[in-house]
């Protein structure tokens, strides 16, 4: 390897955008990840001569495939299906499906390569994958729903496997999706293994999959907390979002005793300022699994909230903002609001909620900053027990489950604790995830040579 293959960031990031065109939301990921790795790498040339983050921000391989299905007045419909196999250094890939509008391949580059470095942090012999298509799930009846998954899977079987690669959901795919997903798989190779997460407990799912995000955002929350000598307790959180990670997130938050009082979705938020409680989270549960309608109703049923259309809630005060809906939620201009509002601790519970702007003028002020490919790694992790659950046949206790997933969020963590402390005392999760994320990928890569 020559000197003239070390290249600096500056360099490192034009050749991600020459390489990649047009794909923003890929060299966003990428860039929030190399500005810590370069740091880490500097005294480290056997890093930089095998090329490992140039290998890791190119991914394994990307399929693209066409998905034909007939809606319900006989029309036939072309989607656009893929499946991004980033990299499988440290096991199988595994990572969610995506079904929205917006999907496209930057996007799901983007989580395919934050995905390998989350896999990474959970301490489970997982690599990163992301997969969906741009197939718009709301309005569709639920016959259209199983005619596109299984027309979807029609292809993407020959891809995935127990022991090659295990996708699970993310937005728009739940265990309705994965039910009529899993369904066609068997059908087509007669086989009956874990190639999905995220099953129904009857048919090979694991207890605490659907909570384990959610969940596990608030328990990296609540180590934060305790490093910091602080607590959860008594502290008002904003939420966006209405899905699975936010309305668990909620959930879990509640009980641990913080006043939860926004949630949000595509339409709009809802501001509570007496809080959510256990009854009023299940009431936006059921209209978005219901009906899927919008959250605005909500103030028809609880006249305290307000409804405010189209905004999202990172103008109203509270301790802690916690983006549970989607990618770039949050901006430089909101994060400032936050700031200004004195917030106390921001945790990603959607993937890549943040720009990178707004993150750093969170680690500026020294604000405690939880990033996703840490704080919302519990999802994948009990993903990862669920397929050892299908390997050995045995299914584990809730108890358990929800041991290990307050363990695997305490180590993840204590893993970012080894590269995250400052010479001022302050705690970068960011920078922590990124480097314990990457060494442990970058070693196994190392052990395989040039491939
Ligand atoms: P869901 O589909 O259950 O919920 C998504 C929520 O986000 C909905 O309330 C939706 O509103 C809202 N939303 C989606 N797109 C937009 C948008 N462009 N603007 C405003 N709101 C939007 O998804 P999940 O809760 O599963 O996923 C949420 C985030 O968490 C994603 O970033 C995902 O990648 C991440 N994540 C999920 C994991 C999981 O286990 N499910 C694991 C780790 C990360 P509406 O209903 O109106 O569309």
């Amino acid at each position: 390897m020559t000197t003239s293959q070390h290249v600096n960031l500056e360099q490192f990031i034009e050749g991600v955008i020459r390489r990649n065109p047009g794909e923003t939301e890929f060299h966003q990921a990428v860039y929030e990840v190399a500005a810590d790795i370069f740091d880490f790498i500097a005294d480290k040339p056997i890093y930089h001569e095998a090329q490992i983050l140039r290998r890791i921000a190119e991914p394994d391989r990307v399929i693209s495939f066409r998905v034909c299905w007939e809606d319900d007045a006989g029309n036939v419909r072309v989607q656009r299906g893929y499946r991004v196999q980033n990299n499988n250094s440290i096991g199988p890939y595994k990572g969610g499906l995506r079904f929205h509008k917006s999907v496209n391949q930057s996007i799901l580059k983007f989580l395919a390569f934050e995905q390998t470095f989350k896999n990474s942090l959970t301490g489970l012999p997982m690599g990163g994958g992301k997969g969906g298509s741009d197939f718009n799930p709301k309005g569709k009846s639920d016959h259209e729903i199983m005619r596109f998954c299984q027309s979807f899977m029609t292809e993407l079987f020959r891809h995935v496997g127990e022991d090659t690669d295990v996708p699970a959901g993310d937005i728009g795919v739940g265990a309705r999706e994965i039910g009529y997903m899993f369904g066609q798989y068997k059908r087509i190779t007669n086989r009956y293994v874990g190639v999905l997460t995220g099953k129904g407990l009857e048919w090979g799912g694991s207890l605490v999959r659907k909570e384990s995000t959610g969940y596990g955002v608030v328990y990296f929350l609540e180590n934060m907390f305790k490093q910091d000598k602080g607590t959860i307790e008594g502290k008002v959180v904003a939420i966006s979002g209405a899905g699975n990670v936010a309305t668990h997130a909620a959930e879990k938050a509640i009980q641990l005793g913080a006043k939860v009082i926004t949630l949000s979705d595509s339409t709009g938020f809802i501001h509570d300022p007496d809080g959510f409680n256990r009854e009023k989270v299940q009431w936006v549960v059921d209209q978005k699994a219901h009906s899927r309608g919008s959250v605005a109703d909500y103030v028809k049923v609880f006249p305290v909230a307000s409804f405010h259309e189209g905004e999202r809630p990172w103008g109203v005060k509270c301790d802690v903002a916690m983006p549970c809906a989607t990618q770039n939620e949050l901006s430089e201009d909101e994060a400032k609001i936050l700031i200004k509002n004195g917030v106390k601790a921001i945790v990603e519970g959607a993937n890549m909620p943040c720009s990178n702007d707004a993150i750093a003028l969170f680690r500026d002020a020294r604000i405690l900053f939880g990033p996703a490919k840490a704080a919302n790694a519990g999802g994948v992790a009990v993903s990862g027990l669920e397929m050892s659950q299908n390997s050995t046949r045995i299914s584990l206790k809730e108890e358990e489950l929800q041991g290990l997933l307050r363990e695997i969020m305490e180590n993840i963590h204590q893993n970012c604790l080894e590269f995250a402390v400052q010479a001022d005392g302050y705690v970068d999760y960011a920078k922590g995830a990124n480097i314990a994320g990457f060494k442990k990928v970058a070693n196994a890569m190392l052990a395989f040579g040039i491939v």
